[in-house]
């Protein structure tokens, strides 16, 4: 008996002392790995340990090292989707090339008049955001059609730029799916440090499938908007991001690419 209660004891003091070490969950806070521009400009090494970026948020996206898939993490459980969307639970030691997550609060969501196409869908967050001057986490459940779906295939070889890379790889097509759009809005003026406007992740209710949402129609589904006036953005050390160009506006080559038709 008393064994037990060292046991316990012991038990307790170890989980006391790891939350003391663990940083504390702060809400509206967008804490964020890198810059668009920065990924945009060739800076895929891997900089931020995905262990770190759940200590910051339980709501997030970002590419892997390396470009090696997507990340999206939903509830705090990562999932790693590879270039032929297959989906993993992501190990904690990946390392992120862009990454940015959040602490999402509990939101009542608001039902979407659907059915509305991708350019709809986005006019009508558009509209119904409450200022285009925030951040906000976005969170997306129901049913959706016409998903266009992307994950990096791992470098082989070192690219000029994201632009090229996104132009050789294909994307997955998916007619029907229920699920969760993972995503974030970036005010205009965020540009170069995010993506301006919307940028979406996509993980099916059975999580078997996933990625970088290109495209969707909304079939049936509600979204929860949190509006995130705080951003802590922490910038890569790596000897590559000090040296790059980051002002030949790589980020609009980018979103080009991005819209072009799947293939
Ligand atoms: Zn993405």
């Amino acid at each position: 008996m008393k064994l037990t209660l060292a046991i316990v004891t012991l038990l307790l003091l170890a989980s006391a002392h790891h939350a003391a070490a663990a940083p504390a969950a702060v809400p509206h806070v967008l804490v964020q790995s890198s810059t668009i521009e920065a990924l945009a400009a060739g800076n895929f090494e891997g900089v931020l340990p995905l262990a770190t970026l759940k200590g910051y948020g339980d709501f997030g996206l970002g590419s892997v090292g390396d470009l090696d898939g997507e990340i999206t993490m939903l509830d705090g459980v990562c999932y790693h989707t590879d270039a032929d969307g297959k989906v993993t639970i992501a190990e904690n030691t990946l390392k992120m090339a862009f990454a940015e997550a959040t602490f999402l609060q509990p939101a009542t969501a608001v039902a979407i008049p659907a059915p509305l196409d991708h350019a709809a869908v986005l006019a009508w967050l558009d509209r119904t955001l409450p200022s285009p001057n925030y951040f906000y986490a976005i969170r997306i459940e129901g049913e959706f059609t016409d998903l266009v779906l992307w994950s990096g295939r791992k470098l082989q070889q070192t690219h000029a730029d994201i632009a090229s890379v996104l132009s050789g790889e294909k994307t997955t097509n998916v007619p029907r799916q229920r699920g969760t759009i993972i995503g974030f809005y970036a005010p205009s003026y965020a540009k170069g440090i995010n993506l301006p406007g919307y940028h979406f992740h996509f993980l099916s209710e059975d999580k078997q499938l996933g990625g970088h949402l290109r495209d969707f129609h909304v079939a049936n589904a509600a979204a929860c908007l949190e509006m995130i006036p705080t951003l802590s953005l922490w910038l890569p050390t790596t000897e590559r991001f000090g040296q790059s160009d980051l002002t030949t506006n790589q980020t609009d080559r980018m979103i080009e690419e991005g819209k072009k038709p799947a293939r």
